[in-house]
């Protein structure tokens, strides 16, 4: 006896078969949980039945619901009814309340999923699709995520994926090569949920920073200038300064301040440094002065980086 077929018949799971109907699948999926909808279908010439032959960029992978995704229902009878009206409609699932989605476009991405999954085989329902694979898991509550990785997408709460027996836009149908016992789906591993649930790629929230970073420094700067505008002018008698000392103060703290930002490497020093000289100048300073001022508190403010 092999290990094969020794459970009783009634708890064998109930492997989908390669079954070509849309609509039998379509119940399937819904019985196991998952939202469904129908699908326009791609056209032998390599268009969509939408109509919009020749510019529908999306053939046989868009709804024909007019709500799309919000009309997908796990309902038999709308199912049923779905499928009498449109017998060759692609089965889309809505992901994001029992099923998530890891759509890989290229067998680069496929790559990259099992290198951090740390498989040669994943341990999931694997569809092959066009021109691609789709790893099915259990719906982690995370949303959407396109460029999870070079050639990789997530879907998740509000998404959808074409599921087999679909047709593809190229010819060929969406066919499990790893099936799925329409029971409970394998929970998303967690390196790769690590990745869904990452902040926005690095290179956006840099941008968002250095934004950011340069209203900050420029809010600071004017400050400064207005400082020193306002700094009182030193007031004479007899070529002795009696009064006003504040304006050099005022100038050196501005210059050490904008020095202490300067030190992030991230402002303009040369733009910076102008624009306090000019300000000092108004003041009546002296070019030689203010320079020298400037200077020495930028110098110093350096040493001390602000963080
Ligand atoms: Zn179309």
């Amino acid at each position: 006896m092999t290990a094969r077929n020794t459970a009783p018949a009634h708890s064998r799971p109930r492997t989908q078969p390669a079954d070509p109907n849309l609509r039998r699948a379509a119940l399937w999926y819904a019985k196991a949980g998952i939202p469904v909808l129908p699908l326009h279908t791609p056209t032998a010439d390599g268009t969509c039945s939408c109509q919009r032959s020749g510019t529908c960029e999306s053939a046989g992978k868009h709804p024909r619901l007019r709500h799309g995704l919000h009309d997908a229902s796990r309902n038999p009878d709308l199912i049923r009814g779905w499928w009498q009206q449109w017998p060759d409609a692609n089965v889309g699932l809505a992901t994001g309340t029992a099923l998530d989605v890891c759509d890989m476009d290229t067998s680069a991405g496929l790559a990259a999923v099992l290198d951090t999954l740390g498989v040669i085989k994943p341990a999931a329902p694997l569809i092959r699709t066009g021109n691609g694979w789709h790893l099915w898991y259990a719906s982690t509550g995370l949303p959407n995520r396109v460029g999870l990785m070079p050639g990789v997408d997530w879907r998740g709460t509000g998404g959808m994926a074409v599921a087999p027996p679909s047709v593809h836009a190229g010819g060929t149908t969406y066919t499990f090569q790893q099936r799925w016992n329409g029971l409970a789906l394998p929970d998303c591993p967690a390196p790769l949920r690590t990745l869904v649930a990452a902040p926005a790629a690095p290179v956006a929230v840099t941008a968002e920073t250095i934004t950011r970073f340069d209203r900050y420094v420029r809010a600071a700067l004017d400050g400064e200038l207005q400082r020193i505008r306002q700094a009182p002018a030193p007031v004479y008698s007899g070529g002795t300064r009696i009064a006003g000392g504040e304006r050099n103060n005022t100038l050196h703290l501005a210059a050490f301040r904008m020095g202490q930002l300067a030190a992030t490497g991230r402002v303009d020093e040369a733009a910076t440094r102008r624009e306090l000289t000019a300000a000092a100048l108004q003041t009546g300073l002296s070019l030689v002065e203010a320079r020298r001022t400037i200077d020495s508190g930028w110098r110093a403010g350096r040493a001390r980086p602000r963080r």
